[in-house]
């Protein structure tokens, strides 16, 4: 077997998705050898979400120039400069409807102090649902200290019917419940490594409904540029989420990736990545 051949076949056996990146953040320089460590760690599709009309262009030109990256489009709930009006709707779907666009991402609610007026939040939300809604993308959102308010306004909008995911989970059991029963998967992400709590949540959860990702953005806060969170710790995720669901990496691997396609309803293909699956 020559290198190349081994280099596939390694990436096969554990071929991960990273489900919620923002990659497009990272300098253009920097961004070729990221994804070379990502890959060469198997993560084989990654997921650029954008945040603002500016980087979710940004994102969808990534997208077409990297064959294992796909993008999101949305708002951030944090990043709303005031209403969602329908001049950004319209170029927002504008922006959606492009064959390297897989899901509806980043949407939700945030509220985090300084965030901006919960009122705009929940009426930009609701908007991003029914366009996804009407383009049939799943959504993949983000939640934070809003966690009733989210439920709720998921299930008002029927945002069911396109499912997706909660990114970055880290609430009970009984939330995952409800999110699960409203037709979504949970995202896990590095806090998996540290929060006892989550840990416990996360052992009970069912492989089929889980995806992992690493959320990765530019961390300039930390100092040390080694220390930023990138693509190629997904397997530190996959690795624990083993550890807690009592079995090995490689069924955690093939789980969440076909979980995560099957979630994307048929818009990237295992075999476009080049991955084997079992079934
Ligand atoms: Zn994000």
């Amino acid at each position: 077997m020559d290198r190349e051949a081994q280099a596939v076949g390694q990436t096969s056996s554990h071929a991960l998705v990273d489900g919620h990146t923002h990659i497009d953040q990272y300098g253009p320089t920097e961004l070729p050898q990221l994804l070379e460590r990502s890959r060469d760690a198997g993560v084989a599709l990654i997921i650029a979400a954008g945040t603002t009309i500016e980087t979710c262009t940004a994102v969808r030109l990534l997208a077409d120039i990297y064959p294992d990256v796909r993008a999101g489009i949305g708002l951030h709930p944090a990043d709303l400069k005031g209403p969602m009006d329908d001049a950004i709707e319209a170029q927002l779907r504008t922006l959606a409807d492009h064959p390297s666009v897989v899901e509806w991402s980043e949407t939700g609610l945030d509220y985090m102090p300084r965030s901006p007026r919960w009122d705009i939040q929940q009426d930009a939300f609701r908007r991003q649902i029914r366009i996804a809604r009407e383009l049939g993308l799943p959504i993949v959102f983000h939640s934070r200290e809003a966690s009733d308010d989210t439920v709720r306004i998921l299930r008002e909008e029927g945002a069911g019917e396109v499912g997706g995911a909660w990114h970055y989970f880290d609430g009970s059991l009984e939330l995952a419940r409800t999110a699960m029963d409203l037709g979504f998967h949970i995202s896990l992400a590095k806090p998996l490594l540290r929060l006892p709590e989550l840990q416990t949540v996360a052992a009970a959860l069912p492989l089929e409904r889980l995806v992992i990702e690493t959320d990765s953005y530019p961390q300039h806060f930390k100092k040390n540029r080694e220390r930023w969170t990138e693509p190629w710790h997904l397997p530190q995720v996959a690795a624990k989420l083993a550890e807690l669901q009592e079995t090995d990496v490689a069924t955690v691997a093939e789980a969440t990736t076909a979980n995560y396609l099957r979630m994307l309803g048929g818009r990237v293909s295992a075999e476009e990545l080049g991955i084997a699956t079992a079934s």
